[in-house]
Protein backbone atom coordinates (compact mmCIF):
# COMPACT_ATOMS: atom_id res chain seq x y z
CA UNK A 1 0.00 0.00 0.00
CA UNK A 2 1.25 3.44 -0.85
CA UNK A 3 1.62 5.80 1.65
CA UNK A 4 -0.34 8.82 2.11
CA UNK A 5 1.35 11.91 1.02
CA UNK A 6 1.65 14.83 3.26
CA UNK A 7 -0.94 17.09 2.54
CA UNK A 8 -4.00 14.16 2.58
CA UNK A 9 -6.90 14.09 3.38
CA UNK A 10 -6.88 17.61 3.09
CA UNK A 11 -5.23 18.42 -0.31
CA UNK A 12 -3.86 22.18 -1.02
CA UNK A 13 -4.96 25.77 -2.13
CA UNK A 14 -3.97 26.62 -5.34
CA UNK A 15 -5.44 29.75 -7.65
CA UNK A 16 -3.38 31.49 -10.48
CA UNK A 17 -2.83 34.88 -10.39
CA UNK A 18 -4.31 36.68 -13.47
CA UNK A 19 -1.81 38.72 -15.08
CA UNK A 20 1.24 37.81 -12.65
CA UNK A 21 3.07 35.59 -15.04
CA UNK A 22 6.38 35.06 -12.67
CA UNK A 23 6.76 31.42 -13.68
CA UNK A 24 6.86 32.10 -17.89
CA UNK A 25 9.23 34.67 -17.09
CA UNK A 26 13.59 34.76 -16.68
CA UNK A 27 15.68 31.74 -15.96
CA UNK A 28 16.01 28.97 -16.16
CA UNK A 29 13.48 28.97 -19.11
CA UNK A 30 13.55 25.00 -19.71
CA UNK A 31 9.51 24.45 -20.65
CA UNK A 32 9.64 20.85 -22.25
CA UNK A 33 7.77 20.48 -24.93
CA UNK A 34 6.48 16.55 -25.91
CA UNK A 35 6.08 15.74 -29.22
CA UNK A 36 2.42 15.00 -28.98
CA UNK A 37 2.72 18.65 -27.51
CA UNK A 38 4.82 20.05 -30.30
CA UNK A 39 1.72 18.39 -32.78
CA UNK A 40 -0.78 20.13 -30.97
CA UNK A 41 0.86 23.68 -30.47
CA UNK A 42 1.48 23.75 -34.16
CA UNK A 43 -2.34 22.91 -34.92
CA UNK A 44 -3.48 25.53 -32.97
CA UNK A 45 -1.24 28.09 -34.62
CA UNK A 46 -1.54 26.80 -38.15
CA UNK A 47 1.85 25.41 -38.22
CA UNK A 48 3.50 22.11 -39.41
CA UNK A 49 5.26 20.52 -36.92
CA UNK A 50 8.88 21.09 -38.11
CA UNK A 51 8.11 24.27 -38.35
CA UNK A 52 6.56 24.84 -35.22
CA UNK A 53 10.56 23.36 -33.55
CA UNK A 54 12.01 25.41 -35.89
CA UNK A 55 10.54 28.31 -34.44
CA UNK A 56 9.67 28.12 -30.91
CA UNK A 57 11.25 25.17 -29.97
CA UNK A 58 15.33 24.20 -28.50
CA UNK A 59 16.90 20.97 -28.01
CA UNK A 60 17.68 20.11 -24.79
CA UNK A 61 20.11 17.51 -24.71
CA UNK A 62 20.20 14.17 -26.58
CA UNK A 63 16.17 14.23 -27.62
CA UNK A 64 14.20 16.90 -25.92
CA UNK A 65 13.12 19.89 -26.39
CA UNK A 66 11.67 23.48 -24.67
CA UNK A 67 9.98 26.44 -25.68
CA UNK A 68 12.10 29.27 -26.63
CA UNK A 69 12.98 32.04 -24.88
CA UNK A 70 13.10 35.60 -25.75
CA UNK A 71 16.74 37.09 -24.51
CA UNK A 72 15.70 38.24 -21.41
CA UNK A 73 14.48 34.74 -20.53
CA UNK A 74 10.69 35.05 -20.93
CA UNK A 75 9.01 32.75 -22.59
CA UNK A 76 8.18 32.99 -26.18
CA UNK A 77 4.64 32.80 -25.93
CA UNK A 78 4.20 35.08 -22.77
CA UNK A 79 2.99 38.49 -23.92
CA UNK A 80 4.44 40.79 -22.44
CA UNK A 81 2.76 43.93 -22.17
CA UNK A 82 -1.27 41.63 -21.27
CA UNK A 83 1.32 39.20 -18.73
CA UNK A 84 -0.84 36.12 -20.76
CA UNK A 85 -0.13 33.02 -22.49
CA UNK A 86 -0.48 33.50 -25.95
CA UNK A 87 -0.52 29.76 -26.16
CA UNK A 88 -3.10 29.36 -23.45
CA UNK A 89 -5.44 26.53 -24.65
CA UNK A 90 -2.80 24.23 -25.66
CA UNK A 91 -0.06 25.16 -23.40
CA UNK A 92 2.20 21.97 -22.41
CA UNK A 93 1.73 19.47 -19.30
CA UNK A 94 4.75 21.20 -17.71
CA UNK A 95 2.76 24.91 -17.20
CA UNK A 96 -0.82 23.35 -17.08
CA UNK A 97 0.60 20.80 -14.08
CA UNK A 98 2.81 23.99 -12.21
CA UNK A 99 2.63 24.05 -9.19
CA UNK A 100 2.15 20.51 -8.69
CA UNK A 101 5.26 18.79 -9.94
CA UNK A 102 6.94 16.06 -7.64
CA UNK A 103 9.75 18.02 -6.60
CA UNK A 104 7.78 21.29 -5.26
CA UNK A 105 5.68 18.55 -3.52
CA UNK A 106 7.78 16.57 -2.12
CA UNK A 107 7.67 17.92 1.70
CA UNK A 108 5.60 20.75 2.83
CA UNK A 109 8.71 22.40 3.23
CA UNK A 110 9.03 22.52 -0.47
CA UNK A 111 5.80 23.74 -1.19
CA UNK A 112 5.79 26.50 1.02
CA UNK A 113 9.22 27.75 0.18
CA UNK A 114 7.60 27.82 -3.94
CA UNK A 115 5.26 30.45 -2.29
CA UNK A 116 8.12 32.74 -2.42
CA UNK A 117 8.42 32.41 -6.43
CA UNK A 118 3.98 31.73 -6.79
CA UNK A 119 2.32 34.56 -5.18
CA UNK A 120 -1.30 31.47 -6.13
CA UNK A 121 0.27 28.82 -3.91
CA UNK A 122 -1.83 28.34 -0.93
CA UNK A 123 -4.77 30.64 -2.00
CA UNK A 124 -7.98 30.21 -3.82
CA UNK A 125 -9.34 26.68 -4.40
CA UNK A 126 -8.65 23.61 -2.37
CA UNK A 127 -7.67 20.50 -4.90
CA UNK A 128 -8.63 17.50 -3.76
CA UNK A 129 -5.31 14.92 -3.03
CA UNK A 130 -6.35 13.06 -6.18
CA UNK A 131 -6.34 16.16 -8.41
CA UNK A 132 -2.82 16.81 -7.20
CA UNK A 133 -1.86 13.02 -7.71
CA UNK A 134 -3.11 13.49 -11.87
CA UNK A 135 -1.87 16.70 -12.09
CA UNK A 136 1.58 15.73 -10.87
CA UNK A 137 1.80 12.73 -12.95
CA UNK A 138 1.25 14.21 -15.85
CA UNK A 139 3.92 16.80 -15.13
CA UNK A 140 6.02 13.59 -14.99
CA UNK A 141 4.98 12.87 -18.00
CA UNK A 142 6.15 16.74 -19.97
CA UNK A 143 9.41 15.04 -19.35
CA UNK A 144 8.82 11.97 -21.43
CA UNK A 145 9.52 13.08 -24.26
CA UNK A 146 9.09 10.77 -27.31
CA UNK A 147 11.63 11.73 -29.74
CA UNK A 148 12.32 14.46 -32.63
S1 LIG B 1 3.76 32.21 -10.58
FE1 LIG B 1 1.87 31.25 -9.82
S2 LIG B 1 0.36 32.91 -9.72
FE2 LIG B 1 2.06 33.59 -11.03
S3 LIG B 1 1.43 33.04 -13.13
FE3 LIG B 1 2.67 31.34 -12.34
S4 LIG B 1 1.16 29.92 -11.46
FE4 LIG B 1 0.12 31.88 -11.70
S1 LIG C 1 3.66 28.27 -22.77
FE1 LIG C 1 2.39 29.83 -21.84
S2 LIG C 1 2.07 29.13 -19.72
FE2 LIG C 1 3.83 27.99 -20.55
S3 LIG C 1 5.66 29.19 -19.97
FE3 LIG C 1 5.03 29.86 -22.02
S4 LIG C 1 3.71 31.65 -21.67
FE4 LIG C 1 3.85 30.51 -19.73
Amino acid sequence: MSKKPWYAPRGLRFACRPGCAHCCRGEPGVVYVTRSERRRMAGHLGLEEDEFRRRHCRRVGLNRWSLRERVDGDCVFLDPHSGRCGVYQVRPSQCRSYPFWPSILADQGSWEGEKLNCPGIGRGRLFTPGEIRRLSRSADGATDDEGW
